[in-house]
């Protein structure tokens, strides 16, 4: 029987854990919709836990070289006067692993480049899935199809696998719009290695230093009814009021090439597996970006998995899979919504509570908070 585990979408998910069970000895194909892999125009933070598993794979030396390393996470106020800083030095030294701010498109090609076995089959959007006695039958938008014993999902938020083979799931929306630009910008020092995300009423900006050259930065806004109440032609006006340099980043950005996202998560499932299918990343948790934990969760799914799958028979390393990652993955997913909601309040009185509250609240929290989230789970 071909053993072959088919995978659906090279998203950063897809990517990892085709490499991880290539390591293992696996053989995996991949399918993606796209007609090429294409870079988003954003970076990306790889957290302590994402950068151990990376270390686990052997591509944390070649990841931190084409990245910049990030040792505090602040949340400010629109002046840039903190409210909070989370000191990443203690789990740098902990774990023996730097947090690491990326070009996502840079990213994606390191990742495809280490594959050494794997296929990754262009314009295969799937469309559909059918159960064949033990086999699955893969449709494809291009008339394709393929029979496979095997399929892991890891085809994002709109999963076509989970809405083919899985009971009926939602997508929660949280009225927020997310535009992200790169531009070539060089902070000033002491920015150099922080990510700092300021908050204001209803809105916030995060800015991260990605290369010598080059930063990162997102801003979010909440809309009432409709998204087209915002449009990124008017970013520089909803942060008027913010630090000159983060006005400096938004105008030093061609508005053409801002990438604009709607933020949205999967309400908690706990189903993400059945026979021979399985599911990883946003297609069986998607997050919010609050945490900036949606890849990093891919990443440790990737890891988990291909462990499982070297134990144990199929069946057993899914269920397996599902219950080291589910408490953690929905963990992030409840936390990440409650910040979403909390950074985007518009009352001047609830803002102020926020902001003493974010203050007054002591370090050993958010380092009890952190040491949880960094800690890898093993099987
Ligand atoms: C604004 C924003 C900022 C973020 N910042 C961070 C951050 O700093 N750190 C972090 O860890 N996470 C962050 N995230 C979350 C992160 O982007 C996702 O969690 C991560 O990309 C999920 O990876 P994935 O591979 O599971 O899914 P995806 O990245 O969605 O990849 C899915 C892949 O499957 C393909 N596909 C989809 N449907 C089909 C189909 N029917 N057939 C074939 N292929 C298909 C897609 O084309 C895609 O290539 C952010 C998200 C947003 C929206």
């Amino acid at each position: 029987m071909d053993k072959t585990i088919n995978i659906i979408g090279a998203g950063i998910g897809g990517l990892t854990t085709a490499i991880a069970l290539e390591q293992k000895g696996f053989k995996t194909r991949i399918f993606e919709q796209s007609e090429k892999i294409k870079p988003v125009g954003a970076g990306i933070i790889l957290a302590n836990n994402a950068m151990q598993v990376y270390t686990k794979l052997g591509l944390n030396k070649i990841i931190e070289s084409h990245g910049n390393a990030i040792s505090s996470l602040n949340i400010t106020k629109p002046s840039l006067k903190p409210l909070s800083k989370a000191d990443l030095s203690f789990f740098e030294k902990k774990h023996n692993t730097k947090n690491i701010a990326i070009h996502r498109g840079e990213l994606q090609q390191l990742l495809i480049n280490q594959l050494m076995s794997s296929e990754i089959l262009l314009n295969h959007k799937l469309e559909d899935i059918v159960q064949d006695n033990d086999d699955y039958i893969l449709k494809f938008n291009n008339n394709k199809t393929y029979n496979t014993p095997i399929v892991l999902g890891a085809d994002g938020i709109n999963s076509v696998v989970r809405d083919c083979l899985f009971p009926k799931s939602e997508i929660r929306h949280a009225n927020q719009i997310c535009w992200r630009g790169i531009t070539n910008y060089t902070l000033p020092k002491e920015f150099k290695n922080e990510l700092n995300e300021a908050w204001g009423k209803d809105e916030r900006f995060g800015f991260v230093q990605i290369s010598d050259s080059t930063v990162y930065w997102y801003a979010l806004k909440s809309f009432k009814k409709n998204k087209n109440e915002l449009t990124h032609t008017n970013i520089g006006n909803y942060f008027n009021d913010y630090h000159s340099c983060i006005k400096d980043l938004i105008s030093a950005t061609p508005k053409e090439k801002l990438n604009t996202a709607e933020i949205s998560d999967l309400k908690p499932t706990t189903t993400w597996y059945r026979n021979n299918v399985c599911l990883i990343g946003d297609a069986a948790h998607a997050t919010t970006p609050n945490m900036g934990q949606g890849a990093c969760q891919a990443i440790e799914d990737a890891f988990v998995f291909s462990e499982c799958l070297e134990t144990y028979e199929t069946d057993e390393a899914f269920e397996k899979f599902q219950n080291i990652r589910l408490p953690k993955a929905h963990h992030v997913v409840k936390t990440s919504w409650s910040i979403g909601k909390m950074a985007h309040i518009s009352n001047p009185i609830l803002i102020g509570l926020r902001n003493k509250i974010l203050q007054l609240t002591p370090t050993s929290i958010s380092k009890k908070q952190y040491n949880k989230l960094f800690q890898l789970s093993s099987i």
